[in-house]
């Protein structure tokens, strides 16, 4: 019979935790138990005894993704008998419907819009204009970041108490917070935290509405409960309160979304909240070998604020050790890991079995572009690839205006990025006067600003603007390639605008445009590295469907691959030092659950590489392996002579700068803020012998990195006919560490990266 199908193979506490279907009930267990998988059987389960249609189940999950992946699931173990299950989805997805359906009483029409943070932000902007609040002095970000907080703690405008009020504008936030609602209501839009809040406020209020849901979901599962914020935790407890069948699922050790409001918390006192219910441990881990296990469980023995639980290794194979390896830089990074999948894929391994997780988005690009010159298919998973992000293309944009004017499309798209009061009606004109004159939209600006037709701020703010575009023309030709991208970043006003937003992504996105500028330092002009854009960008659409995933640890949670690199274990890097320092040693433990996160993703096989230095800004940083390395117990390490070599310096390293979160970590915050950066510019000492080089004290690091590179072994000398990817068949006339110089038969002499060169 079908039934047994999806419990067979069940271990016992698995099978328990299925078929307990009447009541609460929680499994809190490690990671790779087979919580997720419990839940699909549940559902499976549910669906076969009758007990409920497939539309009577409420299952929510973490990600869209996972939504779909959990469908597919149980149609195979029911046999495809499940047609559509609408209740199944993200907080966000299943508020979203909700909403539509009872649109109205929540103040809006049933086609209202989803805005976008750039909506959101001028909205808020309007409000504090309107209210003559001073914007400089209290920033609209700042408000935006007060709202979502009130979201996630699910408070509407009038139900801040004075206590919960946040100091903006002499209170105001509790104020402006209600204007904006009010805004949002006329306009007929939400914002993202509403797709919940209203939500919960409606069932909250509407008793009919709330029996309703109640009858409708006869069955509510919830995956990844450690992550769920006040707001969604609410809005669970009000649904389940008729009939209590609520089956939840999670892992203490895996909250990585204190950030973002989730409370832990909420998983602890589920025994409290709900009196009688069932608590189900599963202690067997399916997913991975012992040696990978072992290498995680003594990690994570490291946080003190646990519950601690045992986790067996239900695979009987030690497998390999984690595989630790140092690499020179990012780029060797890229090259290690590629080599390394290379290989594997010669074994047999399949693309899709490969992840790389990284901790900041940032660290992407390097592994992007290395793919992409090798014929490496890959998907970035969870946020667009490098190029494509908004910040980049933003960026790469203005490059292109500086390196030619006449590139309409992307004078268009920086005009008014920031905003400077250059709206569309003036666009409009400028395009008519282009059109008509069959000439750029830039000569067209310049010709505008001579004349009448345009008048008052508008002019001055366009002349300005055009006036920027020259003089940063005018410096191409006499200052460093690096310095004129980050003076057009900075005097545009662009990089300012990221960091006067307080949204969740800004600080990605700064990170991302510093990852930029440390790879424009690669290139020895503004043309080369155009050259390599419009490469990349070139060959970045192709359609095989076997590709490695990319994507950052925070999106890797739930998931599972054979083969997983982890990049970029270095302390500051991971754990992050933003964190850290704002949030000492919660920040530090959470930065820990996130690594334990990525070391239960692998199956079979895991490496972890850190590089010794990298780029931050286009400047050298040295860097120290991160101590979660260092965490992992010896008998599950594979690591190489430099690890051995330089571990003891580290050791003492970290203990003197980190590991005084306890004692008085607050007060002493800004004094090791400020160490930090000295210990980065580090002096002759603070410098291990194996890394020490003649120096002296107006010796930077930096300068330090090119003595060094120098020595690199290079593989290519001069006169060697050598083939490149975009340029061809060329000789080599001049090498430069890790660039050179070549004269091609088709396109003359150019500058170009070692790496994308073949010897022919
Ligand atoms: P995470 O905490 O990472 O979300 P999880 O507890 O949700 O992990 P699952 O993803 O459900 O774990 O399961 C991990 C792996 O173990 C999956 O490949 C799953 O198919 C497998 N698995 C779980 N239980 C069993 C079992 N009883 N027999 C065989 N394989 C199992
Ligand atoms: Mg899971």
């Amino acid at each position: 019979m079908i039934i047994s199908k999806y419990l067979d193979g069940l271990n016992k506490s698995q099978k328990e935790a299925v078929e307990s279907t009447e009541g609460p009930l929680l499994v809190l267990a490690g990671a790779g138990t087979g919580k997720t998988k419990v839940l699909t059987s549940k559902i499976a389960h549910l669906i076969s005894l009758r007990k409920a249609s497939p539309s009577n189940i409420l299952a929510v999950t973490f990600t869209n993704k996972a939504a779909r992946e959990m469908k597919y699931r149980i149609g195979q173990s029911l046999g495809s008998m499940v047609e559509g299950m609408p209740w199944l989805g993200t907080f966000h997805s299943i508020g979203a419907k909700i909403l539509r359906i009872h649109a109205e009483l929540a103040g809006l029409k049933s086609d209202f819009t989803i805005l976008d943070t750039d909506d959101q932000l001028r909205l808020i902007k309007q409000i504090i204009k309107s209210e003559n609040i001073d914007e400089k002095r209290w920033p609209p970000k700042l408000l935006l970041g007060y709202i979502d907080t009130f979201k996630n703690k699910g408070l509407m405008p009038t139900e801040i108490t004075y206590n919960q009020d946040y100091q903006f504008a002499n209170r105001k936030a509790s104020e402006l917070y209600g204007l904006y609602q009010n805004r949002l209501s006329i306009l007929n839009s939400a914002d993202f935290g509403d797709l919940l809040l209203l939500s919960l406020n409606l069932l909250k209020r509407n008793t009919d509405i709330l029996n309703k849901y109640q009858n409708i979901f006869l069955y509510i599962l919830v995956d990844e409960y450690q992550d769920t914020n006040v707001a969604q935790y609410l809005w669970l407890r009000l649904l389940s309160q008729k009939n209590s069948n609520i089956a939840c699922v999670g892992d203490d050790d895996q909250s990585i979304y204190g950030w973002r409001g989730a409370e832990v918390d909420n998983i602890l006192r589920f025994e409290s909240d709900y009196p009688g219910a069932k608590i189900v441990k599963l202690e067997e881990n399916y997913r991975s070998t012992e040696k990978i296990l072992g290498a995680a469980s003594g990690l994570i023995s490291y946080n003190k604020d646990r519950l601690g639980k045992t986790l067996i290794a239900n695979i009987k194979d030690e497998g390999e050790e984690v595989h630790i390896r140092s690499v020179w830089d990012a780029e060797n990074e890229a090259r290690l890991v590629t080599d390394e999948i290379e290989a594997k894929q010669s074994k047999g391994a399949k693309l899709e079995d490969i992840a790389i997780l990284v901790r900041a988005s940032f660290q992407m690009r390097e592994f992007e572009d290395r793919f992409i010159m090798s014929g490496i298919p890959y998907r970035v998973i969870g946020g667009p690839r490098f190029y494509e992000r908004q910040e980049i293309k933003d960026a790469i944009s203005y490059i292109q205006v500086v390196s030619n004017s006449n590139n309409d499309l992307k004078l268009e798209r920086i005009i008014n990025i920031p905003r400077r009061g250059i709206g569309n009606s003036t666009l409009q004109a400028l395009n008519k006067i282009a059109r008509s004159n069959n000439i750029s939209l830039f000569l067209a600006a310049k010709q505008i600003i001579e004349t009448d037709e345009i008048r008052g701020q508008t002019k001055i703010k366009l002349a300005n603007f055009i006036n920027s575009i020259e003089l940063w023309k005018d410096a191409k030709s006499s200052s460093h390639h690096t310095d004129l991208v980050k003076r057009i970043l900075d005097e545009s006003g662009y990089t300012e605008m990221w960091q006067n937003d307080k949204s969740p992504t800004a600080s990605g996105r700064l990170e991302n445009l510093k990852e930029l500028i440390g790879q424009i330092d690669g290139f020895d002009s503004i043309d080369g590295f155009l050259d390599h854009v419009s490469l990349v960008m070139e060959l970045e659409s192709d359609t095989s469907a076997e590709k490695v995933s990319l994507m950052t640890l925070h999106s890797a949670k739930g998931l599972e691959f054979e083969n997983i690199f982890l990049p970029g274990w270095e302390d500051g890097l991971f754990p992050n030092q933003r964190s850290l320092d704002e949030k000492g040693n919660s920040g530090l433990e959470e930065e820990r659950r996130l690594a334990h996160v990525g070391v239960t993703r692998a199956k079979k096989s895991l490496w972890i590489t850190y590089a010794l230095n990298r780029r931050v800004y286009g400047l050298w940083q040295q860097s120290i392996p991160s101590r979660f390395i260092d965490e992992i117990p010896e008998e599950y390490k594979d690591f190489d002579a430099e690890y051995i070599n330089t571990n003891n310096y580290y050791q003492q390293e970290r203990q003197s700068k980190y590991k005084n979160f306890d004692a008085g970590y607050t007060k002493n915050n800004n004094n090791y803020q400020k160490e930090s950066q000295f210990t980065r510019e580090a002096t002759g000492t603070k410098i291990p012998a194996w890394k020490r080089i003649k120096k002296n004290n107006s010796v930077t690091i930096n300068a330090e990195f090119q003595e060094i590179n120098i020595k690199r072994k290079t593989n290519f000398i001069e006169g060697q006919r050598v083939f490149h990817e975009k340029f061809g068949y060329g000789k080599i006339i001049d090498i430069n560490q890790l660039k050179l110089e070549i004269d091609f038969e088709k396109s003359g002499i150019k500058t170009v990266l070692e790496s994308y060169v073949k010897i022919h």
